[in-house]
């Protein structure tokens, strides 16, 4: 990757300096850099990309095959509409298919690296090299100030301007990749209004009794549907010996708040009523009927927890209905989510209505741009994160590079 060489002019103009080397950060600055802008990237960390290195299970799954605005929380949910349409997921599958890259598709349309993420990034540093993006990593910054337009960062490398200033700091999810609330900090400073944040798509924790029996039945799943905050999903669970998670959880997290409900539906496809009821008719074992559709060791505990009142065969309808609703709406609540150390993204951020949706420039700050998770938009578990991440990367990039264009054409008419 070009870094910063050491005889570089500190002070050097740039058309655009972006602060963050994560997902959205290297797509805004090959971009940009294919445009012909002289981009300089920072990040306080020592390497690009630390979190598309991890991500998904070590093969990052980049993108999915039915991106909607649906597939995202954000206070205006129109705000993703425009960049998400300019840059579909076809657009990042064409570029990774340029360069190689062998993937595969999982269910629900989920796209993953075939062998391993640093392929991804490899890629992205190539697109970077290609575009002559100039590297200036282990630096923090100290502070910005604007004056005249020009925006000048202070920063433990050298002080470093331009015109143009994308903040691409991510958010705070996985503080040991060097996740940090730098660009709420930075909005704040310029008057920007910061949604409170909390922890997306993240297991859930309970504590007492049902702590312990999440904890008694640890490493199993369930193909459930869970809600949460009027939104379910129909994914796996798995007990944790703190509480729930799987990426049905992990769905719901997203929706679910503090002392709220989570429902599941234990047999979604099953018609349970009718079910009982010829259950009933046939003296049959319930136990052994729950045992078709989910795992005997959950059965057992099941029915210690939740025993029908009689034995099936002398079951009221009312009794069995009760149970047909406690098997299609179990409610629980959870006590908290696993925190930011656990969860994949962030909820909340800098508020979308503060950008223009087209470039992410920032309204009453010209030349100032926010993109990526540091916003207010937060995908659904899939891919959905990092296609946001390229699509608001190259939106930026592409509205930067037309004002810098229309800038040097005032001045070399
Ligand atoms: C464990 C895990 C697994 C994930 N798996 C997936 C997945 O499979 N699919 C998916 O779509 N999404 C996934 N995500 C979410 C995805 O990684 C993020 O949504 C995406 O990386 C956000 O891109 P970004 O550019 O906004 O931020 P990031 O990629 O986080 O980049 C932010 C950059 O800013 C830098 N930075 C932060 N603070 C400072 C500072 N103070 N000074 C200088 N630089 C700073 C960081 O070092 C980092 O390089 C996962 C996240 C995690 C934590």
């Amino acid at each position: 990757m070009g870094k910063l060489n050491e005889s570089s002019t500190l002070d050097t103009d740039w058309d655009l300096l972006i602060l963050g080397a994560g997902a959205s950060g290297l797509m805004c600055a090959a971009t940009a850099g294919y445009q012909g802008l002289k981009v300089l990237v920072l990040d306080h960390s020592p390497k690009a990309a630390g979190k598309i290195r991890i991500s998904g299970g070590g093969k990052c799954n980049f993108t999915n095959l039915q991106v909607t605005p649906e597939h995202y929380v954000c206070q205006n949910p129109h705000f993703v509409k425009s960049a998400l349409s300019r840059y579909p997921s076809t657009a990042f599958i064409e570029l990774v298919e340029r360069h190689g890259l062998a993937y595969e598709t999982r269910e629900l349309g989920k796209l993953f690296c075939r062998d391993r993420a640093s392929d991804l990034i490899q890629i992205l540093r190539t697109e970077c090299d290609w575009a002559q993006v100039a590297f200036s990593l282990n630096t923090s910054l100290e502070s910005v100030e604007v004056a005249a337009g020009l925006y000048q960062l202070r920063t433990t490398s050298g002080n470093f301007r331009a015109r143009q200033f994308v903040i691409a700091t991510g958010a705070l999810s996985f503080p040991k990749l060097k996740a940090s609330d730098l660009g709420y900090r930075l909005a704040e400073q310029f008057g920007l209004r910061v949604l409170p944040t909390r922890p997306g798509l993240v297991p859930l924790v309970f504590t007492g009794k049902w702590q312990q029996r999440c904890a008694d039945l640890a490493g199993l799943s369930l193909d459930v549907t869970v809600s949460a905050g009027g939104r379910c999903f129909t994914e796996a669970i798995l007990f944790t010996h703190q509480g729930l998670s799987g990426p049905g959880i992990l769905q719901a997290s997203n929706y679910w708040f503090e002392g709220q409900p989570l429902v599941i539906n234990l047999l979604p496809k099953q018609a349970v009523m009718n079910e009982l009821k010829q259950l009933r008719q046939t003296a049959g074992n319930l136990s052994r009927w729950l045992q078709n559709y989910l795992p005997k060791r959950f059965v057992q505990q099941w029915l210690v927890w939740y025993p029908l009142a009689a034995e099936v065969a002398n079951a009221s309808d009312g009794e069995l209905q009760a149970y047909a609703e406690q098997l299609s709406a179990w409610t629980l609540y959870p006590a908290a989510t696993a925190g930011y150390d656990k969860a994949e993204v962030t909820l909340g951020g800098v508020d979308t209505d503060e950008l223009s949706s087209k470039t992410f420039e920032v309204k009453k700050q010209p030349g100032l741009y926010f993109i990526g998770e540091v916003l207010d938009v937060t995908g659904h578990l899939g891919g959905f994160n990092f296609q946001w991440a390229w699509a608001s990367g190259v939106a930026c990039a592409q509205a930067v590079a037309q004002r810098v264009a229309e800038k040097n054409r005032k001045f070399n008419p």
